[in-house]
């Protein structure tokens, strides 16, 4: 039997005081730590229960949202502000899981919520670089159809599983953090690390650092943004590709564009190139292909998941074409 202790946090100096130095983890929903902790992944001897922080969604002084990191999915994909003026971020929630599960999860357990590799999950018999540091990785020559075409490494070749996040790369959204030594903030395009030669170590966090919120900055062109997501099923199934895109147009051309993929990437992947090329371009569909192939140029697909790449050009092109159309009605 291993033994675990519980404690709840009254507020966010009280959790970082609990968790300082113990073998602790923030319990959010539980709905990817608890399974974690079932098949032996994780094995943490204290859960800090961070549900009772802050679950508020609020203005800030520049017109953006700040919005508490215990709020669960179901409450930020309802928000009228966020349906309004972030429908990405309300879509790419939906997309995600299922009702019960949204309903749990909290925002700060969404940016940490772990791989979906089966070969992650597998204690008895697979080998994983990200569980097992210097063990060797079985989705290299593995099943692989579900992995990442864009920043893997010979070391992991997992991608990060979360909807929600890639609507947060492409809305510039800022993560809010506490810990021992004070507060600070973060680019939520900057919170999670690529997997080089150290996959086990998956974002900039510092040990028993919390996530106390995440602010979306105040933006016109997300008011006119979308989340597209493919997938196996229509429910339960993580993305093969998704899209998250805001488009501003002047006359026929691009006057401005947020692009971030899921699916494809060890980290939820902010489309810069693609961006780049597309500004001041015609809003037509050569545009939109010619910019997907900027950003899938540096694309490395395995055996299993070569598909993704001209799915990801396709889905772009027709996520983009879709806002075209709806900024011109
Ligand atoms: C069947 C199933 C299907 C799913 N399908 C999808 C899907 O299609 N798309 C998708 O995006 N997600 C999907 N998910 C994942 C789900 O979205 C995540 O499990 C959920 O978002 C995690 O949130 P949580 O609050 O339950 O986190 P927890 O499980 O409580 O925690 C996850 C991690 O975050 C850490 N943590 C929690 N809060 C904080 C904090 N404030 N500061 C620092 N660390 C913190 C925990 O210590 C832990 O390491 C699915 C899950 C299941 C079980
Ligand atoms: S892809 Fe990453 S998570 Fe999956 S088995 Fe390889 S090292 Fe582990």
């Amino acid at each position: 039997m291993i033994e675990l202790a519980y404690a709840r946090a009254t507020d966010p100096s009280d959790a970082v005081r609990r968790a300082d130095g113990e073998n602790a983890k923030y319990l959010g929903g539980g709905t990817n730590l608890v399974d974690l902790m079932r098949e032996t992944v994780e094995a943490p001897s204290l859960l800090v229960d961070v549900t009772g922080l802050s679950s508020e969604i609020e203005e800030t002084d520049d017109g953006g949202l700040i919005i508490g990191a215990a709020t669960r999915n179901t409450a930020v994909a309802e928000h009228p502000a966020v349906r309004a003026g972030y429908p990405m971020l309300t879509r790419a929630i939906v997309a995600g899981a299922s009702a019960q599960i949204r309903n749990m999860a909290t925002v700060g357990g969404n940016l940490l919520q772990r791989t979906r590799c089966t070969y992650f999950y597998d204690t008895d018999g697979s080998r994983c670089n990200k569980r097992s540091p210097g063990e060797g990785c079985d989705a290299i020559e593995g099943f692989n159809r579900y992995h990442a075409i864009l920043g893997a490494s010979p070391a992991c070749v997992a991608t990060h599983p979360s909807d929600m996040c890639v609507a947060l790369a492409a809305l510039d959204a800022v993560v809010h953090l506490r810990g021992t030594s004070g507060e600070r903030t973060v680019a939520l395009c900057d919170l999670h690390r690529l997997p080089e030669d150290r996959p086990d170590v998956e974002t900039l966090l510092e040990p028993g650092e919390l996530i106390t919120a995440v602010e979306l900055p105040a933006s016109a062109l997300a008011a006119r943004s979308t989340y597209r997501k493919v997938r196996d099923r229509t429910s339960y199934a993580f993305a093969l590709v998704s899209v998250a895109a805001a488009l501003e147009l002047d006359g026929d051309a691009i006057a401005d564009v947020r692009l971030a993929l899921g699916g494809v990437a060890p980290k939820p992947w902010r489309a810069l190139r693609a961006e780049q090329a597309l500004r001041g371009q015609p809003a037509t569909e050569a545009s939109f292909l010619q910019a997907a192939d900027a950003e899938l140029a540096s694309a490395r697909p395995l055996a299993g998941n070569a598909f993704k790449v001209d799915l990801a050009r396709r889905t772009i092109a027709a996520v983009l074409g879709q806002l075209t159309e709806e900024a011109r009605s």
